[in-house]
Formats: C-alpha cells, sequence, structure tokens
C-alpha cells in the first residue's frame, strides 16, 4: 500500500508539474543495496515499497533516466521500515558509518544529483565486489552475497 501511494503521489505531481516525476531521495548507501536488490526486505511494507523503488523504477524501461538525490538522513527507500523513527534510525550509528563509507567510496555528497546510469557507472568505476566487505561492513544482508554478485554482473557488462 506504501509503495502505490508513493506511486501515487508521484503521479499526481508528475499530472500537476512540469510532466517530470520528482526525484528519488536516497542516503548514500542505498545505491548500492538499490542495485543488489532481490526483494528481501525488513518487512512486507518495505519489500514492497523497495519493489516498487527498484523493480517498477529503476530497472524498468528507461530507469537508467531516473534521477536520485543524495540526502543525509531517512530516504524514500527507509520511509515504511519498521527501524525508522522520524528521520533517523534505531540503528543510527551502524547506518551513519554505511553511509560514510559508501560516499566516499562514490564520491557522493548531500544535494547530488544523478541519474541512476549515473549512480550505476559510478559504482562500476569505483567499487569491486570485495570492496563489500569493507564499505557494508555490519549490515545484515551482506553474507548472503546477493550484493557482491550483483557488483560482478555490473563489471561482467560490455
Ligand atoms: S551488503 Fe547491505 S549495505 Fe551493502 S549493498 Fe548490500 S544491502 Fe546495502
Amino acid at each position: 500500500m506504501v509503495c502505490c501511494a508513493m506511486n501515487m503521489t508521484r503521479k499526481k505531481l508528475q499530472d500537476q508539474g512540469t510532466g517530470q516525476v520528482p526525484a528519488l531521495r536516497f542516503r548514500p548507501h542505498h545505491f548500492l543495496c538499490s542495485l543488489g536488490f532481490e526483494g528481501k526486505g525488513y518487512s512486507d511494507a518495505f519489500t514492497a515499497n523497495m519493489t516498487a523503488i527498484v523493480m517498477g523504477q529503476l530497472r524498468a524501461s528507461g530507469g537508467a533516466d531516473t534521477v536520485i538525490e543524495v540526502v543525509g538522513q531517512t530516504d524514500d527507500i527507509c520511509q515504511p521500515c519498521p527501524k525508522r523513527r522520524g528521520s533517523k534510525c534505531t540503528s543510527q550509528a551502524r547506518i551513519e558509518a554505511l553511509d560514510r563509507r559508501h560516499a566516499k567510496a562514490l564520491n557522493l555528497q548531500t544535494g547530488d544529483r544523478l541519474t541512476w546510469g549515473q549512480a550505476s557507472a559510478r559504482i562500476r568505476e569505483h567499487v569491486k565486489p570485495d570492496d563489500l566487505q569493507t564499505i557494508c561492513a555490519g549490515c545484515q544482508w551482506l553474507d548472503l552475497g546477493l550484493c557482491q554478485a550483483a557488483v560482478k554482473r555490473l563489471h561482467r557488462q560490455d
């Protein structure tokens, strides 16, 4: 339901505004999380929302042109997360450390705007699969290997 509400809001803005869909908002570590996302999440609502963003926008036809703005707090992926507390997280220190390492690896700063295609190219240029052991340290999804596999696939693309 959350994903549908969010998509309806975007559509409404698109219809009422300039005809452009507003930028997605991502905190730094969610660029790589989106690359590796395979339908697992913290709750049904979280997974539905992230599926709508990743499968419904970034990986959909034309998704490489999706504009994403870098933010320094909870973002569009965090919205329905059961761990979100306002603009913060119940694991705030661990998440901030993740964001710092991912921002450094991808040269991202709050307020930057880039397309998903540009973000993917930046991941490919700056991140090797084994780097995730360091920059994603402390993430519960790391040991599943899905994100490393996604980075490997990205490097294999021509
Ligand atoms: S291991 Fe965790 S922090 Fe790293 S990309 Fe995957 S989900 Fe994101």
